[in-house]
């Protein structure tokens, strides 16, 4: 079954004045290859990133992000492990949950004004998002 976001021109480029989706409240779930490259990024070791930056749940961790603490990793120009940040992080917007419908994609772009913008992406790259996402 062909799904409406296969049939529409969805254009999305992150905005680098834009750090909405990093202080939104909520919980970046990391699994064992988010820590492994996100701790060789900072160059320590994967006990002291997770004692330093997770919250334990399971036997990983989430960043979490409040409306008083905005996750560790964002700074004034942006988020400072972008070349290894967690595959939730690289894969947003286009997450399942915002890709249910029409309507929920255009919630979404209210607060993500890369939504609209940038080049078109393929519903083959849109696919590769919610598999790895
Ligand atoms: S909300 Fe959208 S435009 Fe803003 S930083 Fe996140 S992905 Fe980029
Ligand atoms: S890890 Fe980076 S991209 Fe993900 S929420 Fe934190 S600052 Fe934003």
């Amino acid at each position: 079954m062909t799904t409406w976001w296969e049939e529409t021109s969805l254009r999305f480029k992150c905005k680098s004045d834009c750090f909405n989706c990093c202080e939104k409240p909520g919980y970046v779930f990391m699994d064992s290859e988010d820590v492994d490259r996100a701790s060789g990024f900072l160059k320590i070791t994967r006990e002291t990133f997770q004692t330093s930056y997770l919250t334990p749940v399971n036997d990983i961790g989430v960043i979490e992000v409040t409306s008083s603490r905005p996750c560790p990793f964002l700074d004034s120009r942006g988020c400072r492990i972008h070349s290894a940040k967690p595959k939730q992080c690289q894969t947003y917007p286009f997450w399942p949950e915002n890709l249910q419908s029409v309507s929920l994609w255009e919630k979404t772009a209210e607060d993500c004004p890369g939504i609209g913008s940038g080049p078109q992406i393929s519903s083959s790259q849109i696919k590769t998002f919610l598999t790895d996402g």
